[in-house]
């Protein structure tokens, strides 16, 4: 027995098989129609799509055989191979000298004509051959041999059909995977974008509005107050001595009371008009839908329930209250005018609320 020579293109040559992806992969009803049909037109009773391995021939496809590969040195195929070109036949295994005592052929029932007709991978390297082969020495017409060839042919296209499929439905699937990426990406952009957002309308120590957002509440109320015709109020609200607190307890204590009124501003302000972080130790409030008399009483009662504000520390604040008057007034006009009465209130001694006229 002579074992067949590799290639001179050989590591080539197994990179174009790897690249289909087919060995050892389940039938294919289009291969198996192929074996079939070569086996048919060949009046031969056995035909295969073998593939030539590293090491071994393995069969994509067999018409009336059980063997699923061989060994790639007693591969009738793996001589083929070697012209990519021709077909190679051998009428009488027998009587050959490659194949005589090679025990494919030696068996009970062996191989005594093979005909080979070589794949082709799209790149022109040799991967493998659809053979017909049986136990009877005999000569194939032409016209079968171009059967064979042009079937042959048919095996090659298959197979790159195959692969250019496989590929394309990976390259869909990967595209999936990006749009979803994309998709992914553009809503944490979205959730970060909403966070800034929240964050330039938050004053991040109390978590109350900040002074912007205070703006663009007041100028929305100020048109329904007018659209309306309900009575409006803001109140400045400002911690008396905060500096004092600061100096004796601390800047953290300090803090922590800021916390404690906000939250307290909150709670009383959920649902209804608005407060906010002015700056520093000053709050601003909206009071919706409250004439001066009630916005009065509103302050009066937040005032009293500063001094129950669980803080350890005797803190007191000073209010000053405005109506809006939404016809004529300017959001700055009547910051101007509570402001002023805050400062009444301070100067008046601390501790308490003053309306301006
Ligand atoms: P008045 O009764 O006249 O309002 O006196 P005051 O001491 O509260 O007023 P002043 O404006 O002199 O001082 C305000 C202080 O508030 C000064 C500053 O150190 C303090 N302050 C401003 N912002 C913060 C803050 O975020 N944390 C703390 N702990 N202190 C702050
Ligand atoms: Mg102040
Ligand atoms: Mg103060």
């Amino acid at each position: 027995m002579i074992k067949p020579d590799k290639p001179h293109d050989e590591a080539a040559r197994l990179a174009a098989l790897q690249r289909y992806e087919v060995l050892d992969t389940a039938s294919e009803e289009a291969f198996d129609d192929l074996v079939l049909i070569a086996s048919s037109i060949c009046g031969v009773p056995t035909a295969t799509v073998s593939l030539i391995d590293a090491d071994r021939q393995w069969f994509k496809a067999r018409h009336n055989l059980e063997l699923t590969e061989t060994s790639r040195d007693e591969s009738f195929c793996g001589h083929a191979i070697l012209d990519p070109d021709k077909v190679m036949v051998v009428p009488d295994a027998a009587i050959d000298e490659r194949f005589h005592d090679n025990p494919l052929v030696t068996a009970q029932g062996g191989i005594r004509f093979y005909a080979g007709a070589p794949l082709k991978s799209n790149d022109g390297h040799a991967i493998g051959t659809l053979c017909v082969f049986g136990g009877e020495a005999m000569q194939l017409d032409p016209p079968r041999l171009e059967a064979l060839k042009a079937l042959s042919r048919q095996v090659s296209r298959l197979l790159e059909l195959r692969r250019v499929s496989s590929e394309l439905s990976l390259q869909l699937r990967d595209r999936a995977w990006y749009e979803q990426q994309l998709q992914d990406y553009q809503a944490a952009l979205e959730r970060q974008n909403a966070d800034l957002a929240e964050q330039t309308r938050t004053d991040s120590l109390t978590g109350l509005a900040n002074r912007r957002a205070f703006a663009v509440a007041l100028v929305g109320e100020m048109e329904k107050a007018r659209a309306s015709g309900q009575r409006l109020c803001i109140a400045i609200l400002d911690i008396d001595n905060f500096k004092a607190i600061n100096d004796l307890h601390g800047h953290a204590e300090g803090d922590k009371v800021l916390v404690e009124l906000a939250s307290m501003l909150k709670a009383q302000f959920a649902g209804k008009g608005m407060a906010a972080r002015y700056g520093g130790e000053e709050f601003v409030l909206l009071l919706a839908q409250s004439d001066q008399a009630t916005a009065r009483l509103q302050c009066e009662f937040l005032r009293q329930s500063v001094s129950l504000l669980p803080i350890g520390l005797p803190v007191t604040v000073s209010i000053g209250v405005a109506e809006i008057r939404p016809r004529d007034d300017t959001p700055e006009d009547a910051f101007r005018r509570a402001d002023e009465a805050l400062y009444a209130a301070k100067r008046a001694g601390r501790d308490r609320v003053e309306v301006a006229p």
